[in-house]
């Protein structure tokens, strides 16, 4: 039997496409191979990277790529509201639910780096009254919450529980 290798796209990664083709054809922009380069680099990734992470991923693939482009292209996918910039660890993330900017939750496990978006919308509503009691107009709403995972958390709970396996 021959060995198939993986190359079928995955949903995730021809939503992704897909939304980012829409959204550059909106915009009169076009879907250029850098800015589909990155995104096809943060879906593989399935982490958030840094600027210089991805920098580094993209030069293995293609030396042409420059930190300048790089973060051209972020800041433009950010802007669509594709890539989210995590600010307490300084690092981009492909957003999870693609439709447009909007104002999420993002969860992040300190120990595998693993992240989840979550989108509550009293949290968010709340973030907003917030702004308006103390007289802030707020062009930032993300909240970014750090702990342990349940996979940290399971894996940490089989090694240290006595007589575990
Ligand atoms: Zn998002
Ligand atoms: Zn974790």
């Amino acid at each position: 039997m021959r060995k198939a290798r993986n190359v079928s796209p995955t949903p995730a990664r021809e939503r992704a496409l897909r939304r980012l083709e829409d959204l550059c054809r909106e915009h009169g922009e076009r879907l250029t191979r850098p800015r589909r380069a990155v995104l096809a680099t943060l879906l593989s990734a399935r982490r958030p990277l840094s600027a210089y992470e991805l920098l580094d991923l993209l030069r293995a693939e293609d030396g042409k790529s420059t930190a300048a482009s790089v973060y051209r292209t972020l800041d433009f996918l950010r802007a669509l509201g594709i890539v989210h910039r995590l600010e307490s660890t300084r690092s981009f993330v492909l957003c999870e639910h693609l439709e447009g900017p909007h104002w999420v939750q993002f969860l992040i496990c300190r120990r595998c780096g693993q992240v989840v978006e979550a989108e509550d919308e009293r949290i968010a509503a709340a973030t907003e009254r917030l702004g308006q009691r103390l007289g802030f107009a707020l062009d930032q709403r993300i909240v970014e919450l750090t702990g342990v995972c349940e996979g940290c958390r399971a894996s940490a709970a089989c090694h240290w529980r006595p007589g575990a396996r």
